[in-house]
């Protein structure tokens, strides 16, 4: 997704820069490696890629990093002594595992870790607690792209009349698919599940397998109907169904759209973002959009990575502490990914001066930060 802006001179401002810029920058080098010099991550900003190189990209800056990876772990349970989180229980082929540390970062999605240390948190919008809609993506090769490219149009006119016909009974007002790096292979993030609980296990499952048969659907609908798909097959689902938002903490700071819509640029601002406020209907058909104009954006404060009272747990990611219609705008992969960098810079900083996160020395998480090429506005 979008993650720049212009300046009064017409350049080109990344808003999201940092460790986003050097893993994109990693990226097209690894994809120029893997498939010739001409080839790169597509789009000026990059924003379509390859997920099977960035996962290889990842495991190498991790491990340059020195990082112990756990795979397959699950935090299951939180031990917390007053207002610090005192050790975490792991799942995994292991058994169960007790596992310390000085500092904890919660990067669930979930605020898993939050909800389990007994921190406040909250789900939804206020008055009925829905969440975004969730989507099962997926992706469908063997497409003749230069003619599904000129019949696109009719694929959303026919995709609208049967949906009114009854036929279809995805509730997503059109069909929203992306390109791929292979011209042949497109991928579709167009099922649409609502009024599920994000956080209930029953409920998730549930949305999974409603999703699947929209997938069916879906497939049978591009084969049938769609010129250009008429040998349309179906490589592969994601391995789980996506949520866009979920629970989310109770912060030190709540960010309002109201924040988003004056462009507001705080003193602890760690990231900045511009994406639109981009929500899919919690209810059902439709989708709403606000768009910023260009130049302007607005910043996240560090405030809202900690879970109100906690003195040792960051969180980062689409969980931060922020209203419904706000997480509709930052919740993107190139924003996530600086505040992701912003929370483990400042749980650094707290552990060299021995503090708590609240008192971590804000000037200079900024200045830390800025020199390794964040742009915090
Ligand atoms: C369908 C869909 C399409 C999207 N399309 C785009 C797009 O095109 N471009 C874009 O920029 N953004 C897109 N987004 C938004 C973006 O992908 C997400 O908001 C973003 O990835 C969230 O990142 P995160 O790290 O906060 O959470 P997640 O990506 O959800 O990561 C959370 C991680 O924590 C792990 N985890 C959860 N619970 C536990 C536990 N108890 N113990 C251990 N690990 C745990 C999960 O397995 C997961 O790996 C899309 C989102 C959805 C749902």
């Amino acid at each position: 997704m979008p993650y720049t802006t212009e300046d009064d001179a017409g350049n080109i401002v990344f808003l999201s820069a940092g460790i986003f810029a050097e893993i994109v920058d990693r990226l097209n080098d690894l994809t120029r490696t893997f498939d010739g010099a001409d080839s790169a991550v597509i789009g000026v900003p990059a924003k379509t890629f390859s997920e099977e190189y960035l996962k290889i990209l990842l495991n190498r800056m991790v491990s340059e990093a020195g990082v112990r990876l756990l795979f397959h772990t699950q935090v299951v349970a939180a031990r917390r002594e007053q207002n610090r989180l005192a050790s975490v229980t792991l799942s995994n082929i292991d058994g169960l595992t007790d596992v310390r540390a000085k500092y904890y970062i919660d990067c669930t999605g979930d605020a898993v870790l939050t909800a389990a240390s007994g921190f406040p948190t909250r789900l939804g919008r206020p008055g009925d607690a829905l969440c975004q809609p969730m989507t099962l993506c997926f992706r469908v090769g063997g497409v003749d792209r230069e003619t599904f490219r000129k019949n696109f149009p009719l694929m959303q006119e026919k995709y609208k009349a049967l949906r009114a016909a009854g036929e279809i009974t995805n509730p997503r007002e059109n069909v929203l698919l992306f390109s791929t790096l292979l011209p042949s292979i497109l991928h579709f993030n167009t099922t649409r599940v609502v009024k599920h609980n994000p956080v209930s296990a029953d409920e998730v499952t549930a949305a999974e397998i409603e999703a699947r048969e929209q997938v069916a659907e879906m497939l049978l609908f591009l084969r049938q109907h769609v010129p250009g798909c008429e040998r349309a097959v179906l490589l592969s689902t994601a391995m789980e169904i996506g949520k866009r938002e979920s629970r989310m903490i109770d912060g030190e700071y709540l960010l309002t759209q109201d924040d988003l819509l004056s462009f507001t640029h705080f003193p602890d601002g760690i990231a900045a973002c511009n994406y639109d406020i981009d929500i899919h209907n919690p209810e059902g058909s439709g989708t709403s959009h606000h768009y910023f104009p260009k130049g302007k954006y607005y910043t996240i404060p560090y405030r809202c990575l900690i879970p109100k009272g906690a003195d040792n747990l960051l969180t980062a990611g689409r969980c931060i502490s922020s209203t419904h219609e706000a997480q509709a705008s930052y919740r993107i992969m190139p924003t996530v990914t600086t505040l992701g960098q912003a929370a483990g810079t400042a749980a650094a900083l707290a552990l060299e001066d021995g503090c708590t996160v609240r008192d971590v020395d804000v000037p200079l998480l900024r200045s830390v930060l800025s020199d390794a090429g964040a742009f915090l506005g």
